[in-house]
């Protein structure tokens, strides 16, 4: 079959890398892609958020499965708009329809769903420019710290977690009464801070049944030991040491069978990925976000793990019949380390002449954001321009490989992060 993968990330690169491999791939696009995709597959220049060059293509290119990569087609509705028009109906496209992506598009909605669907998460209220007074005095009656959301999507910068009065405030007022994030913060959830080690739970369905995903830690602050400021993710590894059998059946029933058994009964047309972050606070998972597309760079950990065929899974899903096959895991952990541009996620130069790709061993090598120039040089494109991934039986060693290519490769001002999971390995491995 013709495939299209929407995105350009490191998460589109591993979706095609894994596709690829499969007997029941014929052409593989991507749309736009990177200079990694390219390798693989045929990249074309539509912007994923174009529905009508999308749709035009894939008529053209008899295009049968169209996988979603990031989360704003999904927000904007690519899969209604799909489903409206006959002669694009029997495409098969992995994503949730603009209700299902409420989920991630609306932190409002997604907390009304939990509590509808008894899905333990923080306590919270959410306030709006006319309610400002009454979240300025709620603030002052609960305990610090104390997390403030922006309703809508705010490219993972609409979360304050404030220690001290003053500050909540001062960023609810911002946020309402300044229009801090435009229309995402029209409206601002306040959240019950929850203290506990981090980690994500991925989910692959077809609107009736589900397989959980191998799950993932990422790394989200630029500096080592987790500090300074947020970035898009700056590695991650797999699987995750203190998500024993016991916490991960407790995810299962709590969390996942409410979940989809509540988008089912609220008849959201969700044929994808559902990536739930939670917080293990002593044992016990709550929900912190739920997006509706794979993570990047979890991604680059998961799909490695996957020993089925993706792309047999993702027809399934799309025909709804996921309950018919299993899911086969690979049993080795993988550790992905980002190399980022030099100042990112502040001011950073691109077109950076990238070497040494082809000196590393025993990685997979995803990228993020690259181009090629006429003479063939792969340049950096962008603030996250790629990821190494390593595996192995031992956690240890799988960071190890992927550290050691990371070293490797390089460019002018190149930054990564060289404590990526060291902090689980206290845990007992797998
Ligand atoms: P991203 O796009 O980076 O995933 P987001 O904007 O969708 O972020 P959230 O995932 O809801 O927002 O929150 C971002 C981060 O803030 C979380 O990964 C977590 O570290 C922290 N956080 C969010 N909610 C809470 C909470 N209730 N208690 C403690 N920490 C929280």
């Amino acid at each position: 079959m013709n495939i299209l993968i929407l995105g350009s990330g490191g998460r589109e690169h591993a979706f095609a890398w894994k596709m690829a491999q499969s007997p029941l791939c014929s052409r593989l696009f991507v749309a736009p892609g990177n200079a990694g995709t390219a390798q693989i597959a045929q990249n074309v220049a539509l912007s994923v958020n174009d529905f009508e060059g999308i749709a035009h293509f894939a008529l053209q290119q008899q295009i049968t499965l169209i996988v979603v990569g990031p989360e704003e087609p999904l927000v904007r509705g690519i899969r209604d708009y799909f489903s409206v028009r006959p002669e694009l109906s029997q495409i098969g496209l992995i994503g949730p329809d603009k209700h299902g992506a409420m989920l991630e598009g609306s932190k409002d909605f997604a907390k009304a769903f939990m509590r509808q669907n008894h899905i333990p998460t923080a306590g919270s209220r959410t306030f709006t420019a006319a309610t400002l007074q009454e979240g300025l005095h709620y603030l002052s009656t609960h305990s610090l710290p104390i997390v403030l959301k922006a309703d809508g999507l705010a490219a993972g910068k609409g979360v304050i977690i404030a220690s001290t009065l003053e500050d909540a405030k001062e960023s609810l007022y911002d946020m309402l009464a300044n229009k801090k994030f435009g229309e995402a913060s029209a409206s601002v959830v306040i959240e019950e801070f929850l203290s506990g080690i981090e980690l994500s739970v991925f989910v692959l369905t077809d609107g009736k049944t589900y397989k959980i995903l191998p799950e993932a830690k990422d790394y989200k602050r630029i500096g080592e030991g987790d500090i300074g400021l947020n970035t898009g993710g700056m590695g991650a590894v797999s699987p995750v040491p203190f998500a024993d059998a016991a916490f991960m059946q407790k995810v299962e029933e709590r969390i996942v069978k409410p979940t989809i058994s509540g988008l089912h009964e609220a008849k959201v047309n969700y044929c994808g990925f559902i990536f739930i972050g939670l917080m293990n606070v002593a044992g016990e998972p709550y929900v912190i976000e739920y997006n509706v597309r794979m993570g990047d760079p979890e991604t680059e950990v998961v799909i490695p793990r996957i020993k089925s065929d993706l792309v047999e899974l993702f027809q399934v899903v799309a025909q709804g019949k996921l309950a018919d096959i299993g899911i086969e895991i690979e049993e080795k952990a993988a550790a992905t380390v980002m190399l980022v541009s030099g100042g990112y996620p502040e001011a950073y130069e691109k077109n950076k002449v990238i070497t040494g790709l082809a000196q590393t061993e025993d990685v997979l090598v995803f990228h993020a954001a690259t181009k090629t120039t006429a003479d063939g040089n792969i340049l950096t494109d962008g603030g996250r321009v790629l990821t190494v991934t390593g595996m192995d039986a031992e956690l240890e060693n799988a960071l190890q490989k992927a550290k050691k290519a990371a070293g490797v490769i390089t460019w002018e001002k190149k930054y990564y992060r060289k404590d990526i999971g060291l902090d689980i390995l206290q845990y007992k491995s797998i």
